[in-house]
């Protein structure tokens, strides 16, 4: 069913280089790795940028971008011939564009059907080369599976799943429908798909962010169905010679980069792959998970930063009644063992909050109240 968009008289906000969003802390910028490593330099770059902050971070989203925020408003040329120097902004007019989710572990475990990653290079460099695909809206979702399913039920607006003997389905707006092609021919068919949505959308005259808010089908005809796998995210700790690492609150400090660039030299690899759970995978890091526990990373699923979070909260939205992100440094020395998610929101909105069932913790008044909620989980 088509979605109702009669509402959306404007182009998303998603912010980026280009395109700075103006928040009660100043301004944020996105950073999106269309889902592809991440140099450690890098991130000691982007860090280098915020270092007069009091609580300097860089915060990875839910999509696996990275984001500064914090920034003076307007942002300063310098600021941003600094971002763009990092070379995560690969083409400035696709930076919004380059919303990419993979299986983060794919090629690296064993797991999975087939390795993404020459797929999702692919497909980022050549939705790099196509000016006519800069003007997908910052909502617009690629997702490349490897067959295990952890990112297939990401709501994506292209989806490309690896498929045994090599080939892939292509898939349109998490339509139950795909077409399946030879692993060579995936990323020009994706990135058709992309410009018959912008294409369907101009002949409309829809202001749709996403696929299935067209209320048109698009493609070629021929579809089959498709039965998406469903996969848990790549859990904390080791992975053979890899690592995967949590990231408490999702804010990615300077201890923890130092540490990261000690694990990444120590095995000759200098790069992470930010993944869509506010995680970090570490090639060959797996003898390393002491030294990044070290650093405050969550390296273990039994830790309580594998299942706290919350939103942003004060002071950087105006709308939130409470410091969240102090709330829950100040609870997660008092979290019991649990296994549901537990989100600390600052309003109603409870931006951020995890799809399935969860703990609410809604502008909690103190730590015993929530302790009370706790209990029931
Ligand atoms: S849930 Fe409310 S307080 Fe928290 S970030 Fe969203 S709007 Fe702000």
């Amino acid at each position: 069913m088509a979605t109702d968009v009669s509402t959306r008289e404007r182009a998303d906000l998603c912010p980026g280089v280009a395109r700075p969003f103006g928040a009660a802390d100043g301004a944020i910028v996105r950073i999106r790795t269309g889902a592809r490593p991440v140099p450690v330099a890098a991130l000691v770059q982007l860090l280098d940028i915020v270092a007069s902050q009091p609580d300097h971070s860089l915060q990875l989203t839910s999509r696996g971008a990275l984001q500064l925020r914090g920034l003076p408003d307007p942002v300063p040329a310098d600021v941003r011939a600094a971002i763009v120097a990092t070379g995560l902004v690969p083409s400035q007019p696709h930076e919004l564009a380059r919303n990419i989710v993979a299986s983060p572990l794919s090629g690296l475990d064993g797991q999975g059907i087939g390795d993404v990653r020459s797929l999702v290079r692919e497909l980022d460099e050549g939705l790099c080369a196509n000016p006519d695909l800069a003007a997908l809206p910052g909502r617009f979702l690629f997702a490349v599976d490897d067959g295990r399913g952890d990112v297939a039920g990401f709501g994506f607006d292209v989806g490309l799943l690896a498929m045994p003997s090599g080939s892939v389905t292509l898939m349109a707006g998490g339509s139950d429908r795909g077409w399946v092609v030879d692993a060579g021919a995936a990323v020009p068919l994706a990135l058709e798909l992309a410009r018959s949505f912008l294409a369907a959308r101009e002949r409309l005259g829809s202001t749709a962010w996403h696929v299935r808010e067209l209320g048109v089908p698009i493609g070629p005809g021929g579809a089959s169905p498709v039965t998406l796998p469903r996969g848990a995210p790549a859990a904390l700790g080791q992975h053979g010679r890899h690592a995967v690492v949590g990231v408490p609150l999702g804010l990615l400090t300077a201890a923890h980069v130092a540490a990261l660039g000690e694990a990444a030299t120590h095995v000759v690899a200098t790069h992470v792959v930010a993944t869509p759970w506010r995680s970090l995978v570490i090639e060959g890091a797996a003898g390393s998970l002491d030294r990044l526990a070290e650093s405050g990373l969550a390296v273990s699923a039994r830790s309580p930063w594998a299942r706290l979070h919350a939103c942003t909260g004060l002071p950087g939205c105006a709308k939130s009644t409470i410091d969240t992100h102090a709330f829950a440094r100040e609870l997660v020395g008092r979290m019991p063992l649990g296994s549901l998610p537990v989100h600390v929101s600052g309003c109603d909105r409870r931006c951020g909050a995890p799809a399935g069932d969860y703990v609410d913790l809604l502008a909690p008044l103190s730590i015993d109240a929530a302790m009370e909620a706790l209990d029931q989980d």
